[in-house]
C-alpha cells in the first residue's frame, strides 16, 4: 500500500507549507503529490518552489504558476492576485522559472490516479465547486481518482456507476472510503489560502493499494503562524487585503 501526502494551492505562504510538511512527516507518507499553484497571493514564493523542488515526487503546474510564465494569462486574476503575480515574477530566479516551465499540467500514477490542477476535461480550466461542475468534470475521467485542486475548498465528488453524483465538503479528521467501483474528484483543500472558512492549512493522505481495491482519502487541517505569514505580507508591500483573508480562512 502506498500512503500518498496530497497538498495543493500554496500560493506561496511558506509559514503554512512547513506546518503540513511536518505533520505529513508524522503521518509516514511515502511520497508526497503536489497539484499546484505554488506561488501567486503569498510572501514566499522562492521558499515555497525550494520546498515542493526538495520534497514532492510529482508536481503539477497550476494556473498561477502557469501565469508567471505567460503574463497574458493574468488578465483573468482580479487586481489584488495580478499585483501579486507581477511582485512574485520579480522575485523568482532563472532557476525557479525553468523548474516552473518543466512542470505537467496531468500526470497518471498507475491505472487508477490521475492529478491535475483543475478539472480532469483537456483544454477546460473550470473550478469544480458544486454537483453541476463535477458532473461535467467526471466526463473527463474515464475511471477512478482525480487528485485536483484550484477551489481551496476540501472536497470529495463521486459518480456511481449508473451516473449519480454527490458531494461532500470534508472536516478535519473526515475520511471517505473510495470504492474501485465510482469515479472521484478529491480536493484536498489549500494549504496557503483556505477559502471554507476554517483558516487553517488544508492538506490531505491517500491510502492507496490498486485499481481493484478500496482506497481512503482522508482530510487534515493543522494551524499555522498567521501572524507570521500576514506580517511577511505587509513587510514586502502585498495588498492587505490578501493578509486579511488569510485570517479569515475566505
Ligand atoms: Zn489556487
Amino acid at each position: 500500500m502506498s500512503r500518498y501526502g496530497i497538498i495543493s494551492d500554496i500560493h506561496g505562504n511558506a509559514h503554512a507549507l512547513r506546518a503540513v510538511y511536518e505533520k505529513l512527516g508524522a503521518l509516514e507518507v511515502d511520497r508526497i503529490v503536489c497539484l499546484g499553484d505554488i506561488v501567486g497571493y503569498g510572501p514566499s514564493p522562492t521558499k515555497c518552489l525550494d520546498l515542493v523542488l526538495s520534497y514532492c515526487h510529482e508536481i503539477i503546474k497550476g494556473n498561477h504558476d502557469e501565469a508567471i510564465l505567460d503574463p497574458d494569462l493574468g488578465r483573468y486574476f482580479n487586481s489584488s492576485a495580478m499585483l501579486a503575480l507581477n511582485w512574485t515574477r520579480e522575485q523568482l530566479s532563472a532557476y525557479h522559472l525553468h523548474a516552473i516551465s518543466h512542470m505537467k499540467t496531468r500526470i497518471r500514477l498507475g491505472d487508477s490516479l490521475l492529478l491535475v490542477h483543475d478539472t480532469p476535461v483537456l483544454h477546460d480550466s473550470a473550478y469544480i465547486h458544486q454537483l453541476q461542475h463535477a458532473i461535467e468534470a467526471f466526463d473527463g475521467l474515464e475511471k477512478g481518482i482525480c487528485l485536483h485542486g484550484h477551489t481551496h475548498l476540501p472536497t470529495v465528488f463521486c459518480a456511481t456507476p449508473d451516473g449519480e453524483v454527490t458531494m461532500k465538503l470534508l472536516a478535519d479528521g473526515e475520511s471517505v472510503t473510495l470504492s474501485p467501483e465510482n469515479k472521484y474528484l478529491c480536493n484536498p483543500g489549500s494549504v496557503g489560502q483556505p477559502r471554507d472558512g476554517d483558516s487553517r492549512a488544508s492538506y490531505a493522505v491517500l491510502e492507496h493499494t490498486s485499481p481493484d481495491a478500496e482506497a481512503i482519502f482522508t482530510l487534515y487541517r493543522t494551524e499555522y503562524d498567521i501572524a507570521g505569514a500576514q506580517n511577511e505580507m505587509h513587510a514586502v508591500g502585498l495588498p492587505a487585503a490578501l493578509a486579511e483573508r488569510l485570517g479569515r480562512g475566505t
